[in-house]
């Protein structure tokens, strides 16, 4: 009989390992600590839940992201088909209803005979032979020392934002238009703005409360997510040029390219919420 696996987490890339481990006659045991214990991000019980934004981004082979999709496709990846089931409308990116792809997910591995689920925290990385840690980038305090312990590395640490949700009732329908960019279908919903309105819109964020730093978190910012508050502090038209460019869309009521669009893309498959594009944030809400 095949050695057995350990698994720690359950979340995008635990579940994948373990699909594919007893999918090779491999037993597994899947450790997560959900619902006992939550991440200071993580809501849903489910496996496989997404704490950010619903987007898997592009799908399309002519980029890395997309060739590495079709690559786990090629591979017989259960989460590329789980998303491919539960895909929303998005132009050539790959986004998710994200509560139906969990529950998908959630179902499948709890119907996999080789997969034994077992909901509690792992605090010690455990002595068994074969083990994955897929515990993510907020790992339980006392795991995250362990694997410290273990790699002696001193820098474990994870910088929290907030991607808001649209109700699509509130998104004023003779304003917004659909288009995709470059006239290539029309997935996305685009809340077109002028000169003046971009530029109160982005004085506005600058002033606006922030959320103060977790104790998890430093104030160092990935550069390929920044929060839009801090790309508006870097210069008044850089998010412009950023999240908020017109680049390849026409506002229908002006025959003309917007100065700036927030694009929406749609959160569920019944098109009642949507994701702002790019739109990361630290702002307060109310
Ligand atoms: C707030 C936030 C925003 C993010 N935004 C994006 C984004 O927009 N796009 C993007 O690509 N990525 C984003 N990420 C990164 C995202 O987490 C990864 O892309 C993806 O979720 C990583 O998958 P994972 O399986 O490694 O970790 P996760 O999906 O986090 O899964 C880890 C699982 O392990 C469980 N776990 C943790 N510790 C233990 C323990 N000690 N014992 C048992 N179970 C444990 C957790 O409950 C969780 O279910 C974001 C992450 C966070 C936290």
């Amino acid at each position: 009989m095949a050695r057995r696996i350990t698994i720690i987490g359950g979340g995008l890339a635990g579940c994948e390992a373990a699909w594919q481990a007893a999918g090779m006659g491999t037993p597994v045991v899947l450790y997560e600590m959900k619902p006992q214990r939550f991440s200071p991000a993580h809501i849903s019980p489910r496996l496989g839940e997404l704490v950010c934004s619903n987007s898997l981004r592009s799908n399309s082979p002519a980029n890395a992201v997309g060739l590495l999709k079709e690559e786990l496709r090629k591979l017989g990846s259960f989460l590329m088909q789980a998303a491919e089931e539960t895909r929303v409308p998005a132009g050539d990116a790959l986004a998710v209803d994200r509560q139906a792809f969990a529950e998908r997910i959630t179902a499948a591995l709890g119907a996999n005979l080789g997969v034994q689920i077992i909901r509690e925290e792992i605090t010690r990385i455990p002595p068994e032979e074969i083990i994955v840690i897929a515990s993510g980038p907020l790992t339980s305090s006392s795991l995250a020392d362990s694997i410290k312990e273990l790699t002696g590395e001193k820098d474990l640490y994870f910088y929290d934002a907030i991607a808001p949700i649209v109700d699509g009732e509130s998104i004023n329908r003779e304003v917004a238009f659909r288009a995709s960019r470059y006239g290539e279908g029309s997935d996305y919903l685009n809340c077109p703005m002028n000169r003046e309105e971009y530029h109160s819109f982005t004085a506005e964020l600058i002033r606006a409360e922030k959320v103060p730093y977790r104790d998890f978190e430093k104030g160092v910012h990935f550069e390929g997510c920044l929060p839009i508050e801090e790309m508006a502090e870097r210069g008044e038209e850089t998010l412009a040029h950023g999240p908020m460019k017109p680049v390849g869309l026409r506002d229908p009521r002006t025959g003309k390219m917007p100065y700036a669009v927030v694009q929406l893309r749609h959160e569920d498959q019944q098109g009642m919420s949507y994701n702002l594009v790019g739109f990361q944030t630290k702002l307060k809400w109310k």
